[in-house]
C-alpha cells in the first residue's frame, strides 16, 4: 500500500503546484493556463526543470535562480498540503471515481481557503459550478443520494443566508459574505445535509476558538473580519473523512439518554 500512497502524494503535489497558479490569478481574472509560470521579482519564465513540485524549491533554497528573490514558502506548502490530502483521500476511498470527485473537491477547498485568506472573498467561479459539479455527481451516484446533496445545497446555503439577514437586521453591519454562502451550498452538495451540519458545527467552533485567540493575542478589534471560508473548508475535510463517526458519537454519547 506505500507505494501507491507515495503515487498519490505525487500526483497531489503536481496538482498543488496547478493550485498555486489558480490561487494566484483566479482573484485577478487571468487565465489559469496562460502565460506559462514567471518568477513574481522579475517575472523570468521558470523553466520546467525549475518548476518540479517541493523538489525546486528546496533545491533552489526557496530562491529565484534569475534574481535571487525569496519564493514564498506557501508554495511548497500548498504542495505538501495537496499531496497528504490526496494520499489520505486514497486511504480513505481506495481507487475509485469517487476518490476522483472528492479529490476535485478537497482541491477546490484548498484553493479557496487561501483566496479567502489572502483576498477575504470566495470566487464564484469555484462555488457556483462546485454546487453543479456536486449535484451531478450525486445524480451519477458519486457522492450521497442526489436528493441528501439537493436538499444540502438548500440548507447550507438557506442555514448562513437566514443568518447573514438575520446578523444584518440585528447589527446593522454586513457580517457573513454572500461567498461563504455558496460555499456551504457546494460542500452541501458533496457532502448531503449531515455533511452540512457537521461541516457548520465544527468550522463554526474552530472559528470560535480561532477568533478569540487572535483577539486576546493581538487585541484585534472585535469587528475585524476574520474570513470564515477556510473554517468552513476544515470543517468539510473533516465531515468528509470523520462525519459518520462523529454523528455515531454525537447520536450514542454526547445527547442525555
Ligand atoms: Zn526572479
Amino acid at each position: 500500500m506505500l507505494m501507491p500512497l507515495i503515487a498519490a502524494f505525487v500526483v497531489g503535489a503536481v496538482v498543488g503546484s496547478f493550485l498555486n497558479v489558480c490561487i494566484w490569478r483566479v482573484p485577478a481574472g487571468e487565465s489559469v493556463v496562460y502565460p506559462p509560470s514567471h518568477c513574481p521579482g522579475c517575472g523570468m519564465h521558470i523553466r520546467s526543470a525549475d518548476n518540479i513540485p517541493l523538489l525546486s524549491y528546496l533545491l533552489l533554497r526557496g530562491r529565484c535562480r534569475a534574481c535571487g528573490v525569496r519564493i514564498s514558502p506557501r508554495y511548497p506548502a500548498v504542495e505538501a498540503l495537496t499531496g497528504i490530502m490526496f494520499a489520505v483521500l486514497l486511504w480513505e476511498f481506495g481507487p475509485s471515481v469517487v476518490l476522483g470527485v472528492y479529490a476535485g473537491f478537497v482541491a477546490a477547498l484548498i484553493v479557496i481557503t487561501f483566496i479567502d485568506l489572502d483576498h477575504q472573498i470566495i470566487p464564484d467561479a469555484i462555488s457556483l459550478p462546485g454546487i453543479a459539479v456536486g449535484l451531478v455527481c450525486a445524480a451519477l451516484g458519486y457522492g450521497p443520494p442526489l436528493l441528501d446533496s439537493a436538499i444540502g445545497v438548500g440548507l447550507g446555503g438557506g442555514t448562513l443566508y437566514a443568518i447573514a439577514v438575520g446578523y444584518h437586521a440585528l447589527t446593522g453591519r454586513e457580517g457573513m459574505g454572500g461567498g461563504d454562502i455558496k460555499l456551504l451550498a457546494m460542500i452541501g452538495a458533496f457532502l448531503g445535509w449531515r455533511g452540512v451540519l457537521v461541516t457548520l458545527v465544527l468550522g463554526s467552533f474552530t472559528g470560535a476558538v480561532v477568533g478569540i485567540t487572535l483577539i486576546l493575542a493581538r487585541g484585534a478589534d472585535a469587528r475585524l473580519p476574520i474570513p470564515f471560508g477556510p473554517f468552513l473548508a476544515l470543517g468539510a475535510v473533516c465531515a468528509l473523512l470523520f462525519g459518520d463517526p462523529l454523528i455515531h458519537w454525537y447520536l450514542h454519547f454526547a445527547l442525555p439518554a
